[in-house]
């Protein structure tokens, strides 16, 4: 028994050690992505579920490496634990800031173009401030931004993030809530959060029809009560992982305002995005 046990106690610590190199490996890679230009924006349609017009883009964050791409949910929770989301985050206020006032430039009806925040980035005080400096830099209108957080800002233990979060709404920028439902206490917060909207987290709509093993009944009991929650307190919704036509067809029936998912398009690259979605002016 002894000997199987450190057999098996060196191949946990070889496994490990394992971990901790390809970890190493991937921060050390990270630093330089910036530097390298390995980080893009994609960019995902925003559709009204009445009338199917593309009226918003979310901006995601791709990392091609070595020739494939890293998901964000594999380096961002790094980016988080290494203070590299400051340079990051920047980064990606830089280039869509720029991409949304390009777009103003060139298009006859831009969509409003939202940016995912960690929230880490509370932290560093001035975030509104930087983020306001920008628009004014472009010359950006600044209801033509919408900012993404989720309910974890408000217990981050450091940075006055409510306040940021007022100043930035008062300035005219619009906020959504993100990952909604998926978080702690939403409803208490939500009061004292100073949004405009709601993002219905995806595994409360993949459910709503299809291959899921759940209740498709109490997941659209779920989703319904949310939206009504919503717009009872003048928030508007947007439902994120639209992939069938059952999906939208059940939101169609529950009043939800907005809609992402593959069922129209993934992410995609800036010029793909404009060829498909943007009408010159
Ligand atoms: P999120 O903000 O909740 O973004 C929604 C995710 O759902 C995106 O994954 C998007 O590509 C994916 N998605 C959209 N429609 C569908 C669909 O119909 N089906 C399925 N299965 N997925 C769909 P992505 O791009 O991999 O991003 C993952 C997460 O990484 C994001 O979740 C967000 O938390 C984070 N992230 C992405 N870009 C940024 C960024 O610029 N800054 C920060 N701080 N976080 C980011
Ligand atoms: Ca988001
Ligand atoms: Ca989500
Ligand atoms: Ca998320």
């Amino acid at each position: 028994a002894k000997a199987r046990g450190g057999a098996s106690c060196h191949f946990f610590s070889e496994q490990m050690n394992e971990r901790l190199q390809r970890r190493m490996g991937l921060e050390a890679a990270l630093r330089n992505a910036i530097a390298t230009g390995e980080l893009e924006l994609h960019y995902q349609p925003q559709v009204s579920v009445t009338d199917g017009r593309v009226v918003g883009a979310e901006a995601l964050l791709r990392w091609r490496h070595d020739g494939r791409f890293i998901p964000p949910d594999h380096f961002i929770p790094v980016a988080e634990e290494t203070g590299m989301i400051h340079a990051i985050g920047d980064w990606v206020l830089d280039t869509a800031i720029a991409q949304a006032a390009r777009w103003r430039a060139t298009y006859a009806s831009p969509p409003r173009l939202a940016i995912n925040l960690s929230p880490r980035q509370f932290w560093h005080s001035g975030l509104a401030r930087g983020i306001i400096q920008r628009l004014q830099n472009h010359d950006l209108p600044p209801e033509c931004i919408e900012l993404e957080i989720t309910e974890s800002v408000l217990i981050q233990p450091e940075g006055p993030a409510i306040g940021e979060l007022r100043v930035l709404r008062q300035h005219g920028l619009h906020l959504a809530l993100d990952d909604f439902g998926t978080g702690y206490s939403s409803l208490s917060y939500l009061r004292n959060l100073p949004v405009n909207r709601l993002k219905i987290d995806k595994s409360f709509i993949f459910p709503l029809a299809g291959s899921s093993t759940d209740n498709p009944e109490d997941a659209a009991a779920i989703v319904r009560a949310i939206i009504a929650m919503a717009h009872s307190l003048s928030l508007s919704v947007v439902a994120e992982g639209v992939e069938t036509a059952a999906h939208l067809h059940t939101l169609q029936n529950m009043g939800c305002d907005l809609y992402q998912g593959y069922l129209l398009s993934p992410a995609l690259p800036a010029g793909q995005f404009a060829d498909r979605f943007l009408e010159p002016n």
